[in-house]
């Protein structure tokens, strides 16, 4: 996890899944190379990012799996923001939950527990804070945490469960990040 300083008034925040939300999901993402930019993410982001903080929130099972390393993942992120090219600081924290799903988790979305910590340690407002992903755990996360949860349709994950989740939660589906963002903080006109 780490950490840098922004200005204590911003108390805004999003809380971003990666894999299919910011870069493209190729399934167990081991190599800095493999990092490719979901259409529109960058600027979207570059636009939000003074009146939110930013926090990357990651389940990486294939650590718990022993597919690769913390050290692989934290360069895979490392690729991913040296493309985003945020300013300062980027990511105000991350949290790689490397924990699989037979295995007791702590941070492992649908955990808020990462969410949680952010909130208290940071001072965010819970009402202008949003979990950002593409699966029904991350909406999950976003839920028990008390905050408003935003999808980012990907076919693949959007099943029967998930459908009657966002229904249930009243939870807003989006095609890409880029157009969750312009829904949660339309740009100026
Ligand atoms: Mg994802």
């Amino acid at each position: 996890m780490t950490q840098a300083s922004q200005p204590s008034e911003v108390r805004a925040a999003l809380f971003l899944d990666r894999d299919g939300t910011v870069i493209r999901d190729v399934g167990y993402l081991s190599e800095p190379d493999g990092v490719e930019l979901l259409d529109g993410a960058k600027d979207a982001l570059h636009r939000v990012c003074r009146s939110h903080r930013l926090y990357l929130f990651t389940n990486q099972s294939g650590i718990g799996r022993g597919y690769f390393t913390l050290e692989q993942a934290q360069a895979v992120n490392a690729r991913m923001m040296a493309l985003l090219a945020l300013p300062p600081p980027g990511f105000a924290a991350v949290c790689i939950a490397p924990e699989t799903t037979g295995q007791p988790f702590i941070y492992r979305k649908p955990s808020p527990a990462f969410i949680l910590e952010r909130i208290a340690a940071d001072g965010l407002d819970p009402a202008r804070c949003w979990m950002i992903g593409d699966r029904l755990s991350d909406l999950q996360a976003g839920v028990n945490a008390g905050i408003a949860a935003v999808l980012v349709h990907n076919e693949a994950y959007f099943d029967e469960q998930t459908r009657r989740f966002c229904e249930e939660h009243r939870i807003p589906s989006f095609p890409s990040l880029s157009d969750a963002l312009a829904g949660i903080a339309p740009p100026a006109q």
